[in-house]
């Protein structure tokens, strides 16, 4: 069959029967707390339900669908590559997968990439590379990870081991040794871990942060803060991974979170943003960290030429429609927006902060209203959220909302806090 004749026939069969979440719920593992929508049409920063309501996405598959739904340049990339090659593994040289490596280096600090499937394995890659750095380089023989507490590195045992919060290892244990926690922002407390760590024989080999932590409730990186880790990690001669996996891909107004802090990490990580919604994630190094050989890491799907092409029209779209002003622009009015409503309800709403267009809504401490509770009335007022945490709304539409629909979400926003506040 041609492409054009398959694109005319139905490829799966689905949905013979209408949609029912009882049938959902019996079939699928219950990992997940699902608003009560389901989604199957999108367009730009719009999406449908099965009922054929429309709502604004400013959630954007968590911070993942740069371009939206839809755009030209992802269709094209994703037909054209498909009929083209769509995997062969990486016992050859796939050149698309060269070109992605060549635009990342050449928009970052970064030297060289490696490809993954999603954050979690790019973070899995960046500790094992730290790893090997700090036996063959600083002979170090436990290697330790500092990370910060309410950081979000992922799922996978290291990873989850690695994020600072209890609430995501609880019955996972025994968790994977070599990981040390810090309060974030505080300058004082990593340079007394460094020094109790390394008291009787160096350990500390990494420092690992999200240059603002995404999950952890939408809290920017200070500036100072960083300054001085990276000083320390020069004075030691450690590394500083950053996990730039929601921050990073414009989403801050800059190519990279790190751009806002005046630093440069030796290891950063990308994912969600970098495939717009296809599956790919990356870890980058600059090459006197690179200590990887032949056979010291691998992944079958990693780098596959039809992730890397959609990935790669993503990454040019970026530029050739301008997106990184039109976020730092959409961010400036989004958060101006977000600061009148939260000076109409100052009982609610204790603060706004964010960088481009990733922001946060914190709500008041000591009131019983939750970011769920408010995600709820803000579905029915036609906008999709995210929370970040029990008590911090996130805003992460894809990057080419336009000023209209900020305004549209902002009054959604607005009659969502309002219906929330009468209840
Ligand atoms: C989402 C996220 C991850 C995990 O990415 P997955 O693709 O779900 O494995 C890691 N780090 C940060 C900062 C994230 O936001």
């Amino acid at each position: 069959m041609s492409p054009e004749t398959l694109l005319k026939e139905p490829l799966v069969e689905i949905a013979a029967s209408p949609f029912s979440t009882e049938s959902f719920d019996a079939y699928v593992m219950s990992t997940y707390g699902r608003f009560n929508i389901a989604l199957e049409r999108g367009e730009g920063c719009r999406v449908w339900d099965t009922e054929g309501r429309e709502y604004l996405d400013f959630v954007a598959g968590i911070a993942t669908c740069t371009l939206g739904h839809a755009h030209p340049a992802l269709i094209a990339a994703v037909t054209q590559q498909i009929q083209t090659l769509h995997h062969v593994s990486n016992l050859y040289y796939i050149p698309v997968q060269g070109e992605l490596a060549k635009w990342l280096v050449e928009h970052s600090c970064a030297d060289r990439a490696f490809f993954c499937n999603s954050g979690a394995e790019a973070n899995e890659g960046a500790i094992k590379l730290a790893r090997k750095y700090a036996h063959e380089k600083l002979k170090i023989a436990n290697p330790i990870v500092i990370t910060a507490h309410a950081s979000f590195h992922g799922r996978t045992l290291a990873t989850v081991t690695a994020t600072g919060q209890p609430k995501y290892q609880k019955g996972f244990s025994p968790l994977v040794p070599g990981f040390h926690y810090v309060p974030y922002n505080d300058t004082a407390a990593i340079e007394s871990a460094i020094a109790e760590l390394d008291k009787d024989e160096r350990q500390v080999a990494a420092i690992m942060l999200e240059a603002l932590q995404g999950e952890g409730g939408v809290r920017p990186g200070d500036l100072a803060y960083f300054q001085r880790i990276r000083e320390i990690c020069d004075e030691k001669g450690i590394l500083l991974i950053l996990d730039e996996v929601q921050v990073g891909m414009g989403r801050s107004g800059k190519h990279w979170g790190y751009e806002n802090l005046g630093i440069e990490p030796d290891i950063f990580t990308s994912a969600k943003g970098l495939g717009g919604g296809i599956p790919i994630g990356a870890m980058l190094c600059k090459s006197h960290c690179d200590v990887f050989e032949a056979g010291s890491h691998a992944s079958t799907f990693g780098g596959n030429p039809f992730a890397c092409a959609v990935a790669l029209a993503v990454c040019q779209t970026l530029e050739k429609e301008n997106l990184l002003e039109n976020v730092r622009e959409r961010g400036e009015q989004l958060r101006a927006g977000l600061n009148e409503i939260a000076a109409k309800y100052p009982n609610i709403i204790a603060e706004v902060r964010g960088w481009g267009l990733i922001n946060g809504m914190e709500l008041q401490a000591d009131i019983e209203l939750t970011s769920s509770d408010i995600v709820k009335s803000a579905i029915e007022a036609g906008v999709l959220l995210v929370p970040a945490g029990p008590k911090v709304l996130r805003f992460v539409p894809p990057l080419i909302v336009s000023a209209t629909e900020v305004d549209r979400a902002l009054a959604a926003v607005e009659a969502a806090i309002a219906t929330a506040a009468k209840r």
